[in-house]
């Protein structure tokens, strides 16, 4: 899921779609632009994406950070973006990217999975409140939209198995928001407090490590369904993560993590 937060539909190119609404598109290797959609993309990693790839990858987080990403801080943002890097060649091709198709098909990031459809974040300035949007947009050249397999939201979401990327990239959306009221003050995200967020948003196996050897553990109490799992389970871990960002930096009271008394 690409979540782009808006609050002014009207300036987003594609179809917005409704759960009811319909669109058609059928991708296949016979069709004369495949893998075309796979080079030159500027595209944001969650940190759930880099869980599923480094698994995909059988390496740990902080080698996938450093080998396949850059870390970018967006104009007007307070917390850095993981952007994944292109290949250097000429034509700037996804490092997964193979003659035979994608190598890590099974694990492919969220917006591989949702295209053509991208899902954006409508925030209701006068409500204070967020809610999903969809749009369908596939580039000019992308011929499968010309094909008739017929979709909606939910099968299209069922047949790329996108359910729990979809839960993922929502809960991370929501702590990323949080940080339009700049946590760090003057200090910016390279301060400690910065350092500590971003590896427990997307360096899953680091944020173990610490969780588990330094005095995380004397200092917090973790819900015990969650503790238990950390161990082996790095999506119990990217939740540990995100619940004690909310509580660390903004104060966010959680089930998952409180101070202990
Ligand atoms: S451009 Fe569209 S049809 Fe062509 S390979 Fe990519 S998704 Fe498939
Ligand atoms: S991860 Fe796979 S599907 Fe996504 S852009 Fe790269 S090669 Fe294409």
């Amino acid at each position: 899921m690409k979540l782009v937060e808006t609050d002014n539909l009207s300036g987003i190119r594609g179809r917005m779609i409704k759960d009811t609404d319909t669109f058609t598109f059928r991708c296949h290797p016979a069709v004369s632009c495949f893998n075309k959609c796979c080079r030159n993309l500027n595209f944001y990693l969650n940190p759930y994406d880099i869980i599923r790839l480094k698994q995909s990858l059988n390496i740990p987080s902080d080698a996938f950070i450093d080998n396949y990403t850059d870390i970018v801080l967006r104009p007007g943002h307070h917390f850095p973006d993981v952007l994944l890097r292109m290949a250097d060649n000429p034509e700037k091709t996804c490092p997964f990217l193979t003659d035979g198709g994608c190598r890590v098909y099974p694990d492919r990031p969220h917006t591989c999975r949702a295209f053509p459809v991208e899902h954006g974040l409508y925030v209701d300035a006068g409500k204070n409140a967020t809610r999903l949007v969809h749009f369908f947009r596939p580039p000019e050249f992308c011929e499968g939209q010309h094909e008739d397999t017929v979709w909606t939201l939910k099968t299209w979401e069922a047949d790329q198995e996108a359910a729990f990327y979809n839960q993922m990239t929502a809960a991370w959306a929501n702590v990323m928001r949080l940080f339009q009221a700049n946590p760090f003050g003057g200090q910016g995200p390279e301060s400690q407090k910065g350092r500590m967020a971003f590896m427990a948003a997307y360096n899953v196996d680091a944020f173990r490590e610490f969780v588990l050897t330094s005095s995380f553990l004397q200092r917090y109490k973790i819900e015990a369904g969650l503790r238990m799992r950390i161990k082996s389970d790095d999506v119990a871990v990217f939740k540990l993560g995100m619940a004690w960002i909310k509580m660390f930096l903004f104060g966010v009271k959680t089930p998952e993590v409180k101070v202990k008394r």
